[in-house]
């Protein structure tokens, strides 16, 4: 049944939940109705019964010879109207019956009452024949002195008529509203649900060549557009992913190309004429350069993919900040001091984090090497942390030509360089240091901030949480 239901269209269902509802709105309602005039009805013959008893016990009497009589009074002078319809039984304190008054033969249903039990009032509904109901009312009375129990009847077969009507014309009406609410709940469901089988159609048209292609939006206010408008936002983030791979992709192949081309070139000049030793030794380490460079991209490149495959995948440790900045600034001092700088550090010397180290160390390093490249000769180069109530400020501050607010966001895309020439010539990388920071930074759950102008130099700011639980959550692409 469950499989059956689900198998059918949502147009289908509602329509069908709509004339469940309505048909059980219906049967309430109509039940309801029932009960009101069933009780109403009721408390009609009961009345009645009531001003039949004040009406027969007034009109009794004895005769000489001691027999109850019947003095018969219409309640308009009507006596033969009243002859007809009165109906009653006067029984004595000892169940002994004096009179009765019957507009229906006695025959078959003499007997069919027994004698009252209850010397009070008593209400009760009898089936006298088959189909002949009557409703009865017993009560003690009393004629000319003498107590007497009275039992005043009415037919109840009028009211049983009027009830059975407002059944059968429930049972007649009840499929008659059903099918025309599910109906109409058919068709109500089908007109709102077309924009979605719109939706549908232009979905499936929607490929990986035709990302800009938007689905129909007719009414953004309701549940319908704003599905549309959820899809189609999801689309442009799309769009952007799309466009961004491609280009990552091409900028990937032109970086990867440019080494080979000059391998393949050096090599070819080596081979034509390369008779002379040291200038083929020349030539060997020209291509060991350039097949450095190339390491040093594919190795890059595939701590990019690394980092974007395993998303969620951080080793949380206490790192001691310090510690690692000191560590930093061992490794690099060579480096620094071919060119004259200096690395200095500067640290609370108890400030720990719960973070990923390895990531944390591979954005440092990143940075501290981009300060180096971008700095000019017996400059300094300062890294610094700072405590904050919600963690820890990593700073790597030098006093290089600096980068221009209107690259701040950019240089974090991949392969991206302020200057080409100058990146290259002073012996830069290809643009993936800042992107692999980010990524490691946000994947720790912080973030990287810059903060520098043409010719100020630059403060790169990593914002850590004291514990990265929420390692991943923050990174975008
Ligand atoms: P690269 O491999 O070229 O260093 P990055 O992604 O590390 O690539 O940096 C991107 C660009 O940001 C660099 O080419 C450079 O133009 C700029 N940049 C990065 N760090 C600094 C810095 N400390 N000072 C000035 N410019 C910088």
């Amino acid at each position: 049944m469950k499989s059956w239901w689900l198998r059918r269209s949502v147009r289908l269902r509602l329509a069908l939940w709509y004339a469940a509802a309505t048909a059980l709105v219906l049967i309430a309602f109509a039940w309801f109705v029932y009960e009101v005039i069933e009780h109403r009805l009721a408390a009609e013959v009961d009345r009645q019964l009531r001003i039949d008893f004040d009406l027969v016990e007034a009109q009794l009497s004895v005769d000489t010879q001691g027999r109850m009589q019947w003095n018969v009074r219409g309640s308009h002078g009507d006596e033969g109207f009243a002859r007809m319809s009165a109906w009653f039984e006067v029984w004595s304190e000892n169940k002994e019956l004096l009179l009765r008054h019957w507009p229906v033969p006695e025959a078959n249903s003499k007997d069919a009452l027994p004698p009252p039990q209850t010397s009070t009032l008593r209400f009760a509904t009898i089936e006298l024949e088959r189909g002949l109901f009557l409703r009865v009312m017993e009560r003690p009375g009393r004629v000319l002195g003498r107590s007497v129990i009275i039992r005043v009847f009415r037919d109840e077969t009028e009211m049983r008529r009027t009830l059975r009507e407002i059944i059968e014309v429930s049972l007649l009406g009840f499929p008659l509203a059903g099918a025309l609410a599910a109906i109409g709940g058919y068709v109500v469901a089908t007109r709102s649900l077309a924009p979605l089988d719109a939706m549908a159609q232009q979905a499936r048209r929607i490929t990986s060549e035709s990302l800009s292609k938007r689905l129909p939006n007719l009414n953004p206010n309701d549940e319908l557009g704003r599905l549309a408008t959820v899809f189609n936002e999801t689309l442009t983030r799309l769009e952007g992913s799309f466009a961004e791979l491609q280009r990552f992709t091409a900028d990937a192949s032109h970086e990867l190309r440019s080494p080979l081309t000059a391998l393949r070139a050096v090599g070819e000049v080596a081979l034509r004429d390369g008779n002379d030793p040291a200038m083929l030794r020349e030539t060997i380490a020209s291509m060991l350069e350039e097949a450095e460079r190339l390491t040093d991209l594919v190795d890059a490149l595939l701590t990019l993919a690394r980092m974007d495959a395993t998303k969620a995948d951080t080793t949380r440790e206490h790192v001691n900040i310090a510690a690692l900045l000191e560590e930093i600034r061992d490794q690099f001092e060579v480096l620094a001091a071919e060119k004259g700088q200096t690395l200095a550090v500067t640290s609370d010397h108890n400030i720990a984090v719960q973070t990923d180290r390895t990531l944390l160390r591979l954005a440092l390093v990143n940075l501290v090497h981009n300060a180096i490249q971008h700095s000019p000769s017996n400059s300094k180069i300062s890294l610094a942390a700072l405590r904050r109530a919600s963690g820890v400020d990593i700073s790597v501050s030098d006093s290089g030509h600096g980068i221009a607010p209107e690259y701040h966001e950019k240089i974090f895309e991949p392969f991206f360089r302020v200057d080409k020439a100058r990146s290259r010539s002073g012996g830069g990388g290809v643009g993936l240091g800042l992107a692999i920071a980010k990524r490691a930074v946000e994947r720790n759950g912080g973030q990287i901030i810059v903060d520098s102008d043409s010719n100020r130099g630059s403060v790169f700011r990593i914002e850590l949480p004291w514990s990265s639980d929420l390692a991943g959550s923050r990174a975008t692409t």
